[in-house]
């Protein structure tokens, strides 16, 4: 069976830092990714990337691109299309699968970069929806919507400041929340709530989702009891409900928080000593970012140097 030193589970910008980091110090690291490319959320960021130190990009896919292109210039060792599909914590191994092929790798320290994902309505619809690549970016798409009557979904930043971008752009455009309280800052909030073009909708929740060549309307429930159910016309939905940890490969295995999140010490250490988390898998969404990623990743390899250097 394959053995490597460092296993890393993720390629986007915390699993490529914690490669490069390994490859710098001389690690024997394999980096694991279950899409075509690595870069994870890089792909879904369609504005500015202002905050990165010495790398400022127009968007997400000229970051994936740096980024890769220094991690093969590194040499570093990954394999894409290759999804971890079940951690054996005893006997330190992971299954995989590569297209159809399953193998078995086995590790002596294993990094969690998992990352995270968009959280669902869970609705009927929703996945069809999905499927059919109605799916949005509010900075990027604002001709793509001209004209049309959008719903956006949520309560926190990205809802309000998506239904600000495109109230500009749209038709019409509802922002739906189930509840009567907003996650979203203040002065976001303001903003939507006095802009005449944008309806607020609270304790609405969203029971279906309705089209087969692309959504015609969707399904409201009162939750105040207003009405029962409605049909509201829309032409697109933004599903905006925040982020979810992608850590269904190791619940039970290891400690995690109520929010899902992985739980580390400093040296970002989960309660097994063998197994490490970084970046969105471990990070409250309210601190995660391309930058702290990339600088736990530096954290663990470090922390792994110095414990195989003692060995
Ligand atoms: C719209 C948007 C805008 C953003 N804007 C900014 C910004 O301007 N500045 C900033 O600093 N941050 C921004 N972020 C946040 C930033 O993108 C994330 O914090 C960062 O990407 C987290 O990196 P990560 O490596 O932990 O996880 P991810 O980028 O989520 O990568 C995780 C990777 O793991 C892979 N994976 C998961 N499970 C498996 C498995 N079982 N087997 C194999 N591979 C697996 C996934 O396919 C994915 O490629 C933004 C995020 C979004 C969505």
């Amino acid at each position: 069976m394959r053995h490597v030193d460092v296993l890393i589970i993720g390629g986007g910008p915390a699993g490529i830092s914690a490669a490069i980091w390994c490859k710098r110090l001389g690690i024997d690291c394999l980096l694991l990714e279950e899409q075509s490319q690595l870069g994870g959320q890089l792909f879904n960021i369609f504005n500015e990337i202002i905050d990165y130190p010495g790398m400022r990009t127009k968007n997400g896919i000229e970051m994936q691109r740096e980024m890769v292109k220094h991690f093969v210039e590194m040499d570093c060792l990954y394999e894409v299309n290759t999804k971890v599909l079940f951690i054996d914590e005893r006997s330190k191994t992971v299954k995989v699968k590569k297209q159809a092929k399953k193998q078995e790798i086995c590790y002596t320290y294993l990094i969690l970069a998992t990352g995270s994902s968009q959280r669902k309505l869970g609705v009927p619809g929703e996945q069809q929806m999905i499927d059919r690549g109605e799916v949005y970016s509010a900075s990027a798409d604002g001709e793509r919507l001209k004209g049309k009557t959008v719903a956006i979904i949520g309560g926190g930043d990205r809802a309000f400041e998506g239904a600000h971008l495109l109230s500009s752009k749209a038709r019409e455009v509802y922002l739906i929340h189930r509840s009567t309280r907003f996650k979203a800052r203040e002065q976001y909030v303001e903003r939507v709530i006095s802009n005449p073009g944008i309806k607020v909708m609270t304790d609405t929740e969203v029971t279906a989702i309705h089209g087969d060549r692309h959504v015609t309307s969707i399904e409201l429930e009162s939750k105040n009891k207003e009405y029962k159910s409605k049909n509201l016309l829309v032409d697109a939905v933004l599903i905006r409900l925040g982020v979810a940890p992608n850590v269904e490969l190791i619940k039970g295995k290891v400690a995690t928080a109520q929010n899902g999140l992985i739980v580390t010490d400093e040296v970002h250490q989960s309660s097994n000593p063998f197994i490490y988390a970084i970046g969105d898998a471990c990070t409250t969404p309210l601190f995660s970012s391309i930058s702290s990623s990339a600088g736990q990743g530096t954290i663990v390899a470090k922390h792994i140097s110095s414990l195989l250097t003692e060995a």
